[in-house]
C-alpha cells in the first residue's frame, strides 16, 4: 500500500499544477474529500515553521528559503481558507470550521521571521501566529541547538572523540559530516537535564576549540513583535527558556508556562491564548503541562506531531505540518493527498 501510495503522491506532485492535475482538484472538492476529518467536519491543517531566509544556509535548522515560503503562501491563498490559529480553533470545536482552512504558525520568535517572512504574509494578507521563547526576544542569547550549530559551523577540527556524548573519532572535514555529527549531537543532548546539556555545549566548544559565539543579535525584538502585532500577526507563549516541560517540577513547569505568558503580555494588548510545546513530541510534555495551560488561559496548545485536527482532536494536543516540501508543485500535491488520507 505504502509503495502505491508513494507512487501516487509523487506522480502527483508534479501534475497537479497542470491540467489533469486541476480537473483532479476540481473533482476532490465536489466530492468535498478534502479536509474532512473522520467524523464529516472540516479538518485543521496547521503549518509549523520557524526559520525564513534568504538562499539555504547550512548549519541553520528547519530554515525555509524566502522564495519557497513565498511560494507556499501563493498556493496556500489561492486553494485554501488561511486563518488565524486563535479564530480556528473555536471555529473547528463548533464544527463550523470552513472547509479546507489552514493556519500558519512559526516557533521560537527569530528575527527573520519579520525581515523575510512578514512581507510575504502582509504581501498575500494573510495572518500567522509567531511562538516566542521570551527569554530570548530582545536579548543577546541564543538557543542551545543554535549553538551547537555555530560551534559545528566554525570549528576547525577535522576530527573529534567526545566520549560523554558516544562520539569516536567523528570526521569533521566536510561539510556533510559536520553537519550528520552535529544533527547526531543535537538528538543526544535533548535526552539530558538541561544543567547537563549546558554543561556538555561547554565541554564540546572546548573540544572543537570554538572560541566564538555568534554574534548578531537574532531573535525578534519587543518593537518587532509591536509592529508585526499591528499588521494582523498573533503571538503566542513557547515558554521562556525552551526547556522541555516534562522534565520540569510542578512549579518550574508552571513558571515557563504562566511565566512566558505574561512576559507577552506585558508588551501586547491582547490576551495570549495559544502555546506551542517546546520539541513537542509525545514525550515532551504531559497532563500536568496541559492542566496549568486550561488553568491559565489558554485556549489551545500545538505539537510537532503530524497530522491534520478534527473536532474531536484535544485541542491542547494539536498536530502541526512542517513545510516539508519546497518543490512547489509537490508541495500542493501533498497537501490534496494528504487531505484525503486524512494524515
Ligand atoms: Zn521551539
Amino acid at each position: 500500500m505504502s509503495a502505491i501510495k508513494n507512487s501516487v503522491l509523487w506522480l502527483t506532485g508534479f501534475t497537479a499544477m497542470s491540467k489533469p492535475g486541476q480537473q483532479f482538484v476540481k473533482m476532490m472538492n465536489k466530492r468535498g474529500g478534502r479536509g474532512k476529518g473522520k467524523h464529516g467536519h472540516s479538518s485543521l491543517r496547521i503549518f509549523n515553521y520557524h526559520r525564513v531566509l534568504p538562499g539555504r544556509p547550512r548549519f541553520v535548522i528547519d530554515a525555509i528559503d524566502v522564495q519557497e515560503f513565498e511560494q507556499q503562501v501563493k498556493i496556500l491563498t489561492s486553494c485554501f481558507n488561511v486563518c488565524s490559529l486563535e479564530a480556528a480553533i473555536p471555529a473547528l470545536q463548533r464544527g463550523e470550521l470552513p472547509p479546507n482552512s489552514v493556519c500558519i504558525t512559526f516557533d521560537d520568535g527569530y528575527r527573520d521571521n519579520y525581515e523575510y517572512a512578514l512581507p510575504v504574509l502582509v504581501k498575500y494578507n494573510v495572518p500567522a501566529t509567531v511562538f516566542l521563547t521570551t527569554d530570548f526576544i530582545g536579548a543577546q542569547k541564543f538557543l542551545w541547538h543554535d549553538l551547537v550549530l555555530w560551534a559545528f559551523e566554525v570549528t576547525t577540527m577535522e576530527c573529534m572523540t567526545f566520549d560523554e556524548l558516544g562520539l569516536q573519532d567523528a570526521r569533521l572535514v566536510e561539510q556533510e559530516d559536520r553537519e550528520k555529527v552535529a544533527v547526531y549531537v543535537l538528538e543526544k543532548l535533548k535526552t539530558v537535564t538541561t544543567a547537563r546539556r549546558d554543561e556538555l555545549i561547554t565541554m564540546l566548544y572546548d573540544r572543537m576549540a570554538v572560541n566564538s559565539r555568534p554574534q548578531a543579535s537574532y531573535m525578534l525584538d519587543w518593537q518587532h513583535i509591536r509592529e508585526m502585532s499591528d499588521l494582523g500577526m498573533t503571538f503566542g507563549a513557547h515558554t521562556k527558556s525552551h526547556v522541555i516541560l516534562s522534565t520540569l517540577d510542578d512549579e518550574a513547569l508552571e513558571e515557563e508556562i504562566v511565566g512566558s505568558k505574561k512576559a507577552i503580555e506585558r508588551h501586547l494588548p491582547s490576551p495570549v491564548t495559544s502555546f506551542a510545546y517546546p520539541n513537542g513530541r509525545k514525550d515532551d510534555f504531559d497532563e500536568r503541562a496541559k492542566k496549568i495551560l486550561r488553568e491559565s488561559g489558554f485556549q489551545c496548545a500545538v505539537t510537532t506531531d503530524r497530522g491534520l485536527n478534527d473536532r474531536s482532536q484535544d485541542v491542547y494536543a494539536l498536530n502541526r505540518t512542517a513545510a516539508w516540501e519546497r518543490n512547489p508543485y509537490r508541495f500542493y500535491g501533498r497537501l490534496l493527498l494528504e487531505g484525503i488520507f486524512n494524515l
